[in-house]
C-alpha cells in the first residue's frame, strides 16, 4: 500500500463534469489499495474574482462585492446541485458554503468600512476560493462511499507572515502532520485540503504565491513521506512550449527536477517554481497529468539528467518584465556596485530573475517585474545619487517593453555550439538580442529581447526542441 499526494488545479475542479472526473481518478487510486492525499485549487476564476471584490469593497463599491459573493454561491450550490443529491450530506454541504460566504462578506463589509486593504487581508480573502472548492469536493467523494473530509491547510502547512508569498516553516510543518495528517490517514480518510493557503504560528492566513497549489502539494508530498506527487492539470503534462503560444507543442515524457524547476521558474505556468524544491531532497517521483484525459501517462519528473545528448528541450517565455541597466566607465575595478543595486533591488521588493554583465565591467544589467521596475530604478537612483552626481555612473536606464525566453535542456551542458545555433536562429529572423544570461548549471539560457519578437522567437526555437522530441 502506497501513498500518493494529488494536486487538483482550478480547471480540473472547475465544473460538476470535472469534479466528476476527480473523484473517479482518486476512487480508482483507492480501489488499487493505495492512499491519497488530495489537495485542492479554487474552481476555476475564483481566486481572481475575489481579488477584484476585495478591490471593489476598498473602492466603496459595495454593489460589486455583494453581487461576487451572490455569484460564488450560486456556482457552488449549482455544482453541489448537480453532483449530490437532496438528503443530510447536501444540506451539510450547502451549510458550510453558506457560513464560509458569510464570513467573507463580513470580510469585505470591513475592507469597505475602513478603506484599507492590506497583504493580510488579501490572503484573508483569497482563502475563500480553496475553502469553498474543498468541502464541495470531499462531499462529492463522500457521496460516492469515500471517507473525505475537508482541511483548511492553515492546520499543516505553517510559514512565516510574508503575506501573498509566504514561506514554509519546515520543522512545524513536519510537526503538525505527523501529529494531526498523519492519523487522519492512518484512520483510512482521505483528507481533502485547500491548496495555495497555509498559516502563521498565530493563525493568520497566508498564501503561498498566485499558482502556490503545485508547491502545497509538494510540500504535503514530502512532509508526509508519499511514494508519489501527481499534479493533475488541464494538459496532458509538461510541454516542450507553451501551447497557447504554439499548437505544435508535444508532451516531454520524462523531465529532471533542475529542468522543471528552470521551465517553471521562466514562465512555464504548468507548475508553480518552488514545487520541486521540497520534493527533492527525499527524491519523491512528480507526474504532471490531464484530468480530463486520464489514460495518459504524463510527465515523470525525477532526479536523473536526460541521458542521451539532446538539444533543446521546452522553450519558454516571461512577459511584464522590465530590464535596468546601469553603466559607466567610472564603475571599472570599482568592488560592491553590483552588490549594492542588487540589494537596492531587493530592498524595493524586487525579485532578480535574470542578472547579466559586460566583460568590458563597463555596464550590468538585471531583469525584474514590470510592477516593481520603476520603484527598483529610483531607489538604484537614490542609492547611487554620490556616483551619478561624480559621473562614475552615468546611466540607469529601464527598458520595460521587453520580454525573457528561456531554452532548457540538460542535454545542452557540454555540448557545444547549442548557444551558437540558438542565436543563429535569432539573427535570421532578425530578433534582436538585448542581454544574455546562461544558467550556472548550463541547462538553460535566457535572453531578453523586444516583446514584439515574442511569438516568432519561441516558435523558431521551438523548432529546435521539436527536432529534440523526435529524437527520443
Ligand atoms: P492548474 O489550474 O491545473 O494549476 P495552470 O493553468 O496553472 O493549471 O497551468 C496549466 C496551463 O499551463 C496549461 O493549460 C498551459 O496553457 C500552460 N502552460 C504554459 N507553458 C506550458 C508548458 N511548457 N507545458 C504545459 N503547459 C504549459
Ligand atoms: N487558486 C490559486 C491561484 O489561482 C492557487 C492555484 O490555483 O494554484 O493562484
Ligand atoms: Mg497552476
Amino acid at each position: 500500500m502506497s501513498l500518493i499526494t494529488m494536486k487538483f488545479g482550478g480547471t480540473s475542479v472547475g465544473s460538476p463534469e470535472a469534479i466528476t472526473n476527480v473523484v473517479n481518478i482518486v476512487q480508482r487510486e483507492l480501489e488499487s489499495g493505495n492512499q491519497v492525499i488530495v489537495v485542492v485549487s479554487a474552481m476555476s476564476g475564483v481566486t481572481d474574482a475575489l481579488l477584484a471584490a476585495a478591490s471593489k469593497a476598498v473602492h466603496g463599491n459595495k454593489w460589486g462585492y455583494l453581487s461576487n459573493a451572490q455569484n460564488l454561491r450560486d456556482r457552488h450550490e449549482e455544482t453541489i446541485n448537480r453532483l449530490i443529491p437532496p438528503g443530510s450530506n447536501r444540506e451539510k454541504t450547502v451549510s458550510q458554503i453558506s457560513s464560509l460566504l458569510d464570513e467573507y462578506v463580513q470580510l469585505c463589509q470591513a475592507i469597505n468600512i475602513l478603506g484599507e486593504l492590506t497583504p493580510r487581508i488579501m490572503d484573508a480573502i483569497v482563502s475563500f476560493g480553496e475553502r469553498l472548492s474543498s468541502r464541495v469536493v470531499a462531499a462529492v467523494m463522500r457521496e460516492r462511499h469515500i471517507s473525505a473530509e475537508a482541511y483548511d491547510a492553515g492546520e499543516f502547512i505553517i510559514t512565516d507572515n510574508s503575506f501573498q508569498n509566504a514561506n514554509p516553516q519546515w520543522d512545524e510543518i513536519q510537526v503538525r502532520v505527523t501529529k494531526k495528517l498523519i492519523p487522519v490517514i492512518e484512520r483510512g480518510e482521505t483528507p481533502v485540503i485547500t491548496g495555495f493557503i497555509g498559516a502563521t504560528r498565530e493563525g493568520a492566513y497566508t498564501t503561498l504565491g498566485r499558482g502556490g497549489s503545485d508547491y502545497s502539494g509538494a510540500i504535503l508530498a514530502a512532509a508526509t513521506d508519499s511514494e508519489e506527487l501527481i499534479v493533475w492539470t488541464d494538459v496532458d503534462g509538461v510541454m516542450t512550449t507553451d501551447p497557447r503560444l504554439d499548437d505544435r507543442a508535444q508532451v516531454l515524457p520524462y523531465v529532471s527536477y533542475q529542468e522543471v524547476g528552470e521551465l517553471a521558474f521562466y514562465g512555464a505556468k504548468v507548475l508553480h517554481p518552488k514545487t520541486v524544491q521540497p520534493i527533492l531532497d527525499k527524491n519523491i517521483p512528480m507526474r504532471v497529468r490531464n484530468t480530463f484525459n486520464p489514460d495518459h501517462p504524463g510527465t515523470l519528473i525525477g532526479a536523473t539528467g536526460e541521458p542521451s545528448a539532446t538539444v533543446v528541450k521546452a522553450v519558454t517565455s516571461v512577459r511584464n518584465v522590465g530590464l535596468l541597466t546601469v553603466g559607466g566607465r567610472g564603475m571599472i575595478g570599482v568592488p560592491g556596485i553590483a552588490g549594492r543595486a542588487f540589494l537596492t533591488a531587493a530592498k524595493a521588493g524586487a525579485n532578480i530573475l535574470m542578472i547579466s554583465q559586460a566583460s568590458s565591467e563597463q555596464s550590468f544589467c538585471f531583469v525584474v517585474m514590470d510592477d516593481r521596475a520603476r520603484a527598483v530604478k529610483n531607489a538604484i537612483e537614490d542609492e547611487f545619487a554620490q556616483e551619478i552626481e561624480r559621473r562614475n555612473i552615468d546611466r540607469v536606464e529601464l527598458m520595460d517593453d521587453v520580454v525573457i525566453v528561456t531554452v532548457v535542456g540538460a542535454g545542452m551542458r557540454g555540448t557545444p555550439g547549442v548557444a551558437g545555433r540558438v542565436f543563429t536562429i535569432l539573427g535570421e529572423n532578425n530578433v534582436n538580442v538585448v542581454a544574455i544570461a546562461q544558467g550556472a548549471s548550463e541547462c538553460s539560457i535566457s535572453f531578453v529581447i523586444d516583446e514584439v519578437n515574442l511569438e516568432q522567437a519561441v516558435m523558431r526555437l521551438h523548432d529546435l526542441a521539436l527536432e529534440t522530441v523526435e529524437v527520443l
